[in-house]
């Protein structure tokens, strides 16, 4: 035989063995048909009743405010006011602390040997602009099923259906195991030191530890990503950090009549695409995002299923192609830059001698903050501009995912949401649970709420909204965790 045909032979025979591997890698991952979802605990009546009591709370706006403006207190009183009244046993046997605005709850446990565990929330919200929405962001109205308002999700929901599970198992005697510590902030929204407070009278009182700090986060989503054959229960296991950049130009100004090629504003542009065109940062695949992948491959249309079951072949090819497809896949494999703001000169017929862009980073696990500023820098180098860190901090470390709290927080998922996949989730936003990252290896960021695409994309905009049935099943999923946990 010719030596080129064997060396032919050779290729094809290796490509065919590569095309069998990753076809039955695919097939394998295939996962079996899901079960069925659990009949609802509450008739459509008791649903809407539940709702209602939980629109009380949405009809009390508390916008996020600043650290240090007191001032605007009073509604978090309306809001805690308006907490004693709908659990009235939550008021006669936790310990209620307020400090300034925000509220903590303490539930004695059987054992207050064992370490104690901590569910959040925050009080506060973001704006609501009621132009854009179809019911009033305040109203608390329910149309056919759904009621909107503005924290029905984000995260009013979660502070109202762990203290209806709490007030309901009073109502039966129980006692949790454990201590059970409820911390809800002030300012999550304004990234304001709300969750600080928490914290350090936490630490003034001992507490120093807890073996579960759970706070908003990844939900139960209908379709976490195209053509997935079941919803998913994403949990946040880390976060992403935060930086925000100063990016200054400085040169001749002058009159506008008569400008030169290179002026501030040009090298500032000119740098903006660049990093634009150009990512600058690092991407690949770090453990956990390979195995959120990996976790929710076997869900995926047989395409990307095969993509994702073989990432030992496409890791590379997946690397480039993810941020072109979607923002949100390209932001879990490394730092992201947005320019958010910019100034130039006071008057339109001025070119001005300084201008500056901002610009908001999210630093990723492949370079941690102080890595992505340098590799801003670089870029910024070229263009003579200076840079100015205005606000740093790293991701949060990762909480394993074999860690007891989180094992049991997915032993709960199965069991209320049977018909749903789980997952560990980088989440690319900012929680309040950040700073407990010092008192808990088990910090984990979910809420036990079913939602669609389209009621996720609510989140900080027009018509948000939750579910009444929804609403229902996670009061149930916190009143089942909290009965059956059992601390080490
Ligand atoms: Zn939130």
């Amino acid at each position: 035989m010719h030596p080129g045909l064997i060396v032919l032979c050779v290729i094809l025979a290796i490509l065919a063995a590569l095309v069998i591997v990753v076809l039955v890698r695919t097939a394998r991952a295939k996962s079996p048909a899901p079960k069925k979802r659990l009949p609802p605990s509450r008739n459509k009546e008791e649903q809407e009743a539940l709702a209602r009591d939980f629109a009380r709370l949405i009809q009390i706006p508390t916008p996020s405010h600043e650290d240090g403006r007191t001032d605007d207190l009073e509604p978090f009183a309306r809001l805690q006011a308006e907490v004693d009244a709908l659990f009235p046993k939550v008021r006669e046997n936790l310990e209620k602390v307020t400090i300034e605005g925000v509220l903590i709850y303490h539930w004695r446990g059987k054992h207050p040997e064992k370490k104690p565990i901590l569910l959040m929330g925050h009080q506060d919200v973001v704006p609501a602009d009621p132009k854009g929405w179809t019911y009033p962001p305040y109203g608390g109205e329910i149309h056919d099923g759904i009621l909107y308002g503005r924290g029905t999700m984000d995260d009013k929901c979660n502070i109202f259906c762990q203290l209806r599970a709490v007030e309901d198992l009073l109502s039966q005697g129980f006692l949790p195991d454990t201590d059970v510590w409820f911390a809800y902030s002030d300012n999550e929204e304004s990234s304001g030191g709300g969750a600080q407070k928490a914290v350090d009278w936490f630490r003034a009182h001992g507490i120093t530890s807890f073996a579960l700090a759970w706070d908003e986060g990844g939900a139960v989503v209908d379709k976490a990503m195209a053509g997935m054959d079941r919803p998913y229960a994403v949990v946040g296991i880390t976060e992403k950090g935060y930086v925000d950049l100063k990016i200054t130009a400085r040169g001749a100004g002058g009159h506008s009549s008569t400008p030169k090629r290179d002026t501030t504003m040009t090298r500032l542009a000119a740098f903006v695409t660049d990093v634009n065109e150009h990512n600058p940062f690092e991407r690949k695949f770090t453990p956990h995002v390979r195995a959120m992948f990996t976790n929710m491959a076997p869900s995926f249309p047989f395409g990307l299923r095969l993509l994702f079951s073989n990432l030992w072949l496409f890791e590379g090819l997946l690397t480039k192609l993810m941020p072109k497809i979607s923002s949100q896949a390209g932001a879990l494999l490394g730092t992201t830059c947005a320019f958010t703001m910019a100034k130039g000169s006071d008057a339109a017929n001025v070119i001005p001698s300084e201008a500056y862009v901002i610009a908001n980073l999210r630093p990723g696990f492949t370079q941690n903050a102080k890595e992505s500023v340098a590799a801003l820098q670089k870029v910024a180098d070229r263009y003579q501009l200076e840079l100015t860190v205005l606000k740093s901090r790293d991701a949060s470390p990762v909480t394993s995912t074999e860690g007891t709290a989180y094992q049991y927080l997915v032993s709960c998922i199965r069991r209320r949401f049977p018909d749903c996949g789980v997952s560990p989730y980088v989440m690319t936003g900012c929680t309040d649970n950040r700073h407990y990252a010092t008192m808990s290896d088990q910090c984990l960021r979910f809420y036990p709420v079913r939602l669609t695409d389209q009621q996720l994309s609510c989140m900080h905009g027009d018509n948000e909204c939750i579910s009444i049935d929804a609403l229902s099943d996670a009061a149930d999923f916190y009143e089942d965790f909290l009965k059956n946990y059992v601390g080490a």
